[in-house]
């Protein structure tokens, strides 16, 4: 990775080849069996049986600026290959409330009035902080699009829901299948962000979406062009699709499995399945004793599923 991000500098993951094409199981490395189970769903329907048609031909993405001074919060959005709409990372521990602001106005000045600007607080504030920085953060933005996971908990999320004016989006309280229909029932968000591979899948994820009957944002788990590539085919597939989508991370891998990878032009990706390059692959390959333990996780998510159709 071309920085740490999520405590990780190495983002590791399988490709598995089948008829349909490639697939990416790339769970995080402490997760168990029992949770990436999904991830092997999602890497299996990849690979067996494809995705459903496409509604679209592109995909609108967002940039991403990380919490950095307002000169280099600007340069990130100018240099965002056109993205119109932009996340910004906020309650990071330590700043102020002053320099999320001056951050915010900076993305503002660089993306135009007509430019969207959503901020994620990865949980990180009470509901009380959340919903006093929601009401400053959409005043120096001049207007937030939506706040990302202001608190940490659904029913707090809620909470600040019926407190701010702003729309509250559901991105960390979304991990398991079950969780969008707890977000749903609570009303704990507007919008809901959904991620393939932990959700098993772009099927199962049309499923959720039409159940939940919030809009959705797809989103990475900084995979390669591979598993983005799935992330993209849900985006596609979506009835409607309102809101940007991050997908646009590809960029923070300093290498990929593809000739051509998945990056946004005009603020946009395609909707394309990029093929595996065997020279991009050979040199991103693992050793042979990851590739070893990977095999060993691989087998244990596949004993996982055959305990539970038994
Ligand atoms: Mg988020």
């Amino acid at each position: 990775m071309t920085t740490r991000f999520r405590g990780i500098t190495t983002r590791e993951g399988m490709l598995l080849r089948g008829p349909a094409g490639w697939g990416e199981l790339s769970p995080f490395l402490e997760y168990d069996a029992r949770v990436a189970a999904p991830w092997l769903r999602c890497a299996l329907e990849a690979a067996d049986q494809g995705w459903p048609e496409p509604l679209r031909g592109t995909v609108p993405v967002n940039v991403t600026v990380p919490a950095v001074g307002p000169e280099q919060a600007a340069a990130i959005v100018r240099a965002g290959n056109g993205c119109t709409t932009a996340k910004v990372k906020v309650a990071e521990p330590g700043q102020t409330r002053a320099e999320e602001e001056a951050r915010l106005e900076a993305v503002r000045d660089a993306l135009g009035p007509a430019g969207r600007i959503r901020v994620d607080a990865n949980g990180g504030w009470s509901v009380d902080e959340a919903v006093e920085a929601v009401r400053a953060l959409d005043r120096a933005a001049g207007g937030l699009e939506y706040v990302e996971q202001p608190c940490a908990s659904v029913e707090d999320l809620a909470r600040v829901r019926r407190r701010v004016d702003v729309p509250v989006a559901a991105d960390e309280s979304i991990r398991r299948a079950e969780d969008p229909y707890r977000v749903r029932d609570l009303e704990a968000a507007d919008v809901a962000v959904l991620k393939v591979q932990p959700l098993g899948g772009v099927r199962a994820c049309l499923r959720i979406a039409e159940d939940i009957g919030l809009p959705v944002v797809v989103s990475s788990a900084l995979e390669s062009s591979v598993g983005i590539a799935a992330g993209v085919a849900l985006a596609a597939a979506l009835p409607e699709l309102p809101y940007a989508c991050g997908l646009a991370t590809v960029q923070l891998l300093t290498g990929d499995v593809v000739a051509h990878p998945l990056l946004p032009r005009d603020g946009a990706l395609p909707v394309v399945r990029p093929e595996v390059d065997l020279a991009a692959l050979d040199r991103v390959r693992a050793s042979r004793d990851r590739a070893d333990d990977w095999r060993a996780r691989l087998a244990d998510i596949e004993a996982l599923g055959q305990d539970q159709s038994s």
